[in-house]
């Protein structure tokens, strides 16, 4: 136990962290002194930046930055209550149209986060007589919604159709509901989910279908209208969860579906009870966000550009960007396969202090043995800031023995 806290109470957590200290995965938080863009200061240090999830830009768009400053004045900082309470304002509902008009949905209900969104949805719709077939490298908050269900969870193997029917067939006596659910995107490989192939198994077998579209936002499909609209699932897939944090620029996730599922919600989805909602400039910024998906579909076919060129470059580096012993990229999330979690975080330091903002990630969040870095593409990545991150991450990676 260290002498600044001499208290016992909590000695665990001071073990806990003693531990990640020992194996090299302990980490401090950088702190970003300006906006987040392509080349930005995190501790004062200035960086190219391929760690954010603003893929599009839209978090510092000035026409957005606009939408905030005109609703903050004309409505206020906050909404005072949660959505059922006195707390649901005009802009909050504009923005669910809008929403589901994009989406071409019946209806769409905001939550706080995209953790509230599934957190609060799959504990809402299903219960403990009911099962979840979740694939293995879902998100967090599926994870913790389904425990909060208290329904029984099966987990199939990663994008393993014939894994999930066996599972299925199994349960096929049973009287409770099952719901298949998938990320869109996968967030530490960034590998598509098989909504194509898992709607249709669910609709054979009479299970709801649930999709998660975080990374998918703004990335996939038309305009950016995510994986159903990319594989062309409009209407087989009953709850579509996405979020307003990632590609949308500011913060929230959002449910779509049918205008019962919605109606639902609102009375049984606990985030949406119990927590209040967003403030009105967050609700005019996602407005104006939509706006722009549906205006300049150009940023996206940049993002997809730099997405093409610098994985092409990192290929040709040598680097193993995943598709061997991991599945292997399809979307601008590129993981940087380095093994040990150890050498990942120390690769991820290497490079920061080279300029290169790069997350390190090791287990818990990814399995032992395949630590990695991840990069994200934005679209305003300027072909020489990807060249010169490029010659850093060839230079840093064989200084390190990740590269011969
Ligand atoms: C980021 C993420 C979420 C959470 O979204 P927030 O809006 O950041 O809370 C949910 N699911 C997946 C797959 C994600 O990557």
């Amino acid at each position: 136990m260290t002498e600044a806290n001499p208290r016992p109470q909590l000695a665990h957590l001071t073990a806990v962290l003693d531990d990640l200290r020992a194996k090299g995965t302990y980490f401090h938080l950088r702190v970003l002194d300006d906006q987040q863009a392509p080349v930005c200061h995190y501790d004062g240090k200035e960086v190219i930046n391929l760690a954010s999830n603003n893929y599009l830009g839209l978090a510092n768009d000035p026409r957005l930055i606009q939408a905030a400053i005109d609703a903050t004045r004309t409505y206020g900082v906050g909404s005072g209550a949660v959505r059922t309470i006195a707390g649901t304002m005009r802009l909050h509902m504009e923005l669910e149209e809008k929403i589901a008009r994009f989406k071409n949905v019946e209806a769409c209900v905001v939550f706080q986060s995209g953790f509230a969104a599934n957190a609060g949805t799959v504990s809402a719709i299903l219960g403990k007589e009911d099962y979840i077939l979740s694939d293995e490298l879902n998100h967090a908050s599926i994870i913790d919604g389904a425990r909060l269900s208290r329904a029984s969870i099966k987990v199939f193997r990663h994008k393993d159709i014939a894994h999930c029917e066996q599972l299925l067939q199994e349960l096929a006596g049973e009287p409770g509901r099952k719901l298949v659910i998938t990320d869109g995107v996968f967030s530490m490989d960034g590998d598509i989910g098989p909504v194509d192939k898992l709607a249709a198994l669910a609709e054979k077998c009479g299970a709801i279908m649930m999709v998660d579209d975080a990374h998918a936002s703004g990335v996939l499909g038309r305009n950016g209208r995510g994986s159903v609209d990319h594989f062309a699932m409009h209407g087989k897939v009953d709850v579509q969860v996405g979020t307003l944090s990632k590609a949308i620029g500011s913060l929230g996730g959002y449910v779509c579906g049918s205008r019962d599922l919605i109606e639902y919600l609102y009375h049984r989805a606990r985030p949406f009870l119990f927590s209040t909602s967003h403030p009105p400039s967050v609700a005019a910024t996602c407005i104006a966000a939509f706006d722009l998906l549906e205006k300049e579909p150009e940023r996206i076919m940049r993002l997809w550009a730099n997405t093409r060129y610098f994985q092409g470059e990192l290929k040709r580096i040598g680097f193993n960007i995943g598709g061997v012993t991991t599945p292997a990229t399809e979307t601008p999330i590129t993981p940087i396969i380095v093994g040990e979690g150890r050498k990942a975080m120390e690769f991820s330091r290497a490079l920061f202090e080279e300029g290169v903002m790069a997350t390190g990630i090791a287990f818990p969040t990814v399995p032992e043995g395949k630590a990695r870095i991840r990069l994200i593409l934005t679209s305003e990545h300027t072909r020489a800031q990807l060249d010169q991150a490029l010659e850093k991450l060839e230079r840093v990676a064989k200084r390190l023995g990740i590269l011969q």
